[in-house]
């Protein structure tokens, strides 16, 4: 059975999208730690990051990197952290959050977000996107 995250690639679930190219796509988590928190995650459907071969794994921390560029441009933070978890969800992501205090990377805090909000920050995030 397809991945949630291979339904909202697919648009068949709806996402606050940020950008995608051929073999990625980033967008909003919905249950975000902070304003801004940002899955990249590539198309192909593998459960963990480590059994990617190692040129799909160089290419998904390419399109992060540039990813988090737009975050840093976007979003007032400290830095932006990352982490690779998938215990929820077994479709590799990269979680890339804007950090301003340890509790942000710890995924127990969560952020409130309107959907008007998720909005603005998704175009906002998607404009400074390189
Ligand atoms: P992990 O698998 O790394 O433990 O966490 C999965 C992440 O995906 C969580 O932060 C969760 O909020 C996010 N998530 C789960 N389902 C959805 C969804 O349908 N849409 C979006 N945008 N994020 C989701």
């Amino acid at each position: 059975m397809a991945s949630i995250f291979t339904k909202i690639i697919k648009g068949e679930i709806p996402s606050y999208k940020i950008a995608e190219d051929e073999k990625h796509f980033a967008f909003l988590d919905i249950n975000p730690n902070a304003k801004g928190h940002t899955l990249v995650v590539p198309k192909k459907e593998v459960n963990k990051i480590f059994d990617l071969d190692q040129q799909d794994y160089i290419e998904l921390m390419n399109f992060s990197y540039r990813i988090a560029k737009a975050i840093e441009k976007t979003i007032p933070c400290k830095r932006v952290g990352m982490s690779v978890v998938g215990l929820e969800v077994p479709h590799v992501h990269v979680h890339l959050v804007p950090l301003n205090s340890m509790e942000d990377i710890q995924f127990i805090k969560k952020e409130s977000i309107t959907k008007d909000e998720f909005v603005v920050v998704a175009e906002k995030i998607a404009s400074n996107f390189k």
